[in-house]
């Protein structure tokens, strides 16, 4: 007899599980076994579900690298004893959190399925059953006995993507989310449509490992018209700084005055990584297409290719804690980890 799924539901907080406060009327996050009170349906899916909470449930906007390392820790933890991970987060930041624990899990061998909702589960208007109910569906899928997914996901308003493929782009509507360079890797509809195509293999020889090291000492700098070399250096001074993703123009392009190439070239100089992705939303860094990105090549900045801030910013923190050493650093940042860029 074929037994079923075992689903462990990890709450970090977010709307889904959120309440008004009387007082302020703003939304807070509140005690997690009311919330599973409110989807009595749950009783009724194919698998068995157990439950672990953040002590306390935070507002996503609160997210940061020790949290990432008590998530991973959970998943190794329970790896062995659940077929699949579904973890309740606010959509503010899920897309940085699922790119940051896809790199933290190497050699993953069950889904691990990020999910949350722009509405709070007990209203009347929610969007949060739909969501948690199909992504525990999909933490559950089997073949053979054995999970169909080995990665993490992001699952919201129909669509199961890859996690580190994607990014919060509407704050009012429930289409919260897209993958802007990268198909679905299922969809539901009447029927739940999986891209099996589409997903990272399994790795069936390799050992799962949890990297727990994460260096913070990075920066976001999006340029912009006016951009101006006492910014700029006053960035690149920022003691201890290792990383920094640089978020261009189009297909990499940023300006080429002398100023701002030089302090770049300095930075490189002295170990700093600089990584190129597009502020657009979809598309990729083609450095070299332009004149206006040729000079960014010539001294040595990373190509981010096709991938979002978010999973580049969490890929170099990740890399950093690796210690990866300085001359293959850029090779391996330009090489798909987890399928994080094409
Ligand atoms: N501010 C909330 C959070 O990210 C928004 C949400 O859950 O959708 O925690």
């Amino acid at each position: 007899m074929l037994t079923k799924p075992n689903i462990l539901l990890i709450y970090t907080g977010g709307t889904i599980g959120m309440m008004k406060d009387f007082e302020t009327g703003a939304l807070k996050a509140f005690n997690f076994s009311k919330l599973l009170q409110k989807i009595p349906e749950l009783k009724q899916l194919d698998c068995q579900i157990e439950t672990i909470s953040f002590e306390h449930p935070i507002d996503s906007s609160n997210m940061n690298p020790s949290m990432w390392i008590r998530m991973a820790t959970i998943i190794e933890e329970n790896y062995t004893k659940f077929d699949g991970f579904v973890v309740l987060h606010g959509s503010d930041t899920m897309s940085y959190s699922a790119s940051a624990l896809s790199f933290m899990l190497e050699n993953l061998g069950k889904p691990v399925v990020f999910t949350g909702s722009q509405l709070p589960i007990g209203d009347l208007r929610t969007d949060a059953k739909e969501n948690l109910i199909t992504a525990i569906q999909i933490a559950s899928l089997q073949q053979k006995g054995k999970p169909v997914i080995h990665e993490v996901c992001l699952y919201f308003e129909y669509k199961l993507h890859r996690g580190n493929r994607t990014t919060k782009i509407n704050a009012e509507h429930f289409n919260a989310f897209t993958s802007p360079n990268y198909s679905p890797l299922a969809e539901s509809g009447v029927h739940l449509k999986v891209n099996h195509h589409l997903m990272l293999p399994k790795n069936n020889n390799k050992k799962f490992i949890v990297h727990k090291e994460l260096d913070d000492n990075v920066v976001i700098l999006k340029i912009f018209p006016g951009i101006n070399e006492n910014v700029l250096t006053s960035i690149l001074s920022i003691p201890n700084l290792k990383g920094m993703i640089l978020e261009t123009y189009g297909s990499g392009n940023a300006p080429t005055e002398e100023w701002f190439l030089s302090a770049l070239k300095k930075a490189i100089k002295k170990g700093l990584h600089i990584v190129n992705v597009t502020q657009c939303s979809g598309g990729s860094v083609n450095m070299g297409q332009y004149e206006t990105s040729t000079g960014l090549k010539k001294i040595g900045v990373i190509s981010g290719k096709d991938s979002t801030t978010e999973a580049a910013v969490t890929k170099l923190m990740y890399l950093l804690g690796q210690h990866v050493s300085a001359n293959v650093f850029k090779t391996i940042f330009e090489t798909s980890l987890r399928g994080e860029l094409s």
